[in-house]
């Protein structure tokens, strides 16, 4: 089974009608979907649209819990919190309806899946080898799928050591494929809404249960279209300007 892993849209409708069209090309089997449906862009309530009937498993994050209300918006920058404060206020009764009912933590044909780490679904960042093996370590997954860093990445666990980095296509290649043969991984598909890689272009990946080959892929997207969207509803610059550098 050929399973689309999708994460951090962020409201960036153009990136997600890009990776979506991306999506009907690929044509896997199922798709899932870890989180940040909202916050950074300025089109939360497309972006949801757009994917809640879509994904066979759809996740919380820690924007879309922040802006339902169920954390303090001191736990993120300005910018950040400037944009949930935008959002909270716009999301559509469906929307909100929609991520109430959703979870941080969940599981798909025999995948684990968290917004952020298996140890802490809503926090914690996996950017380190260090971090994957507390996740290792604490839970007894085969494989994990996480987003959250907006870092598309795979960890390993061999004889006891965790090995692993951030992955990306070579340059020029808009996808690469790879294939570890440790029992134990913990995969990362990157952001679509809100690149922070040093490459702009939004990012996905799929994962074939059979011949354990996790694909990242990297799509262009019409960046200029959210940065309008983002200075129109009068967000901060800040979250405009990063999306043309991918960081
Ligand atoms: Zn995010």
């Amino acid at each position: 089974m050929l399973i689309g892993l999708l994460s951090d849209p962020h409201a960036n409708l153009p990136a997600l009608e890009a990776v979506l069209a991306d999506v009907d090309h690929v044509r896997p089997d199922a798709l899932v979907c870890l989180g940040d449906f909202v916050g950074y862009g300025a089109q939360p309530n497309e972006v949801v649209d757009a994917l809640r009937d879509r994904c066979n498993v759809s996740l919380a994050g820690n924007h879309d819990l922040l802006a339902l209300g169920q954390f303090d918006l001191e736990m993120v920058n300005t910018a950040a919190a400037a944009a949930i404060r935008w959002t909270s206020v716009r999301l559509t009764p469906s929307t909100m309806e929609f991520l109430e009912g959703l979870s941080a933590r969940g599981s798909f044909e025999g995948l684990e899946l968290a917004h952020a780490s298996l140890r802490d679904p809503v926090w914690e960042y996996v950017f380190d080898t260090w971090v994957a093996e507390q996740n290792f370590k604490e839970h007894s997954f085969a494989v994990a799928v996480v987003g959250h860093t907006h870092v598309p990445a795979v960890f390993w666990l061999s004889d006891g050591d965790v090995g692993g980095s951030r992955v990306s296509p070579p340059p020029g290649a808009g996808q690469a494929e790879f294939r570890i043969a440790e029992p134990r991984l913990m995969l990362n598909p990157g952001g679509i809404g809100q690149p922070r890689d040093g490459d702009p272009r939004a990012s996905w990946a799929t994962w074939e249960t059979d011949t354990r080959a996790f694909t990242l892929r990297r799509v262009n997207y019409p960046v200029e279209e959210a940065q309008r969207a983002i200075r129109g509803a009068g967000l901060p610059e800040s979250l405009a300007a990063r999306l043309s550098l991918g960081l």
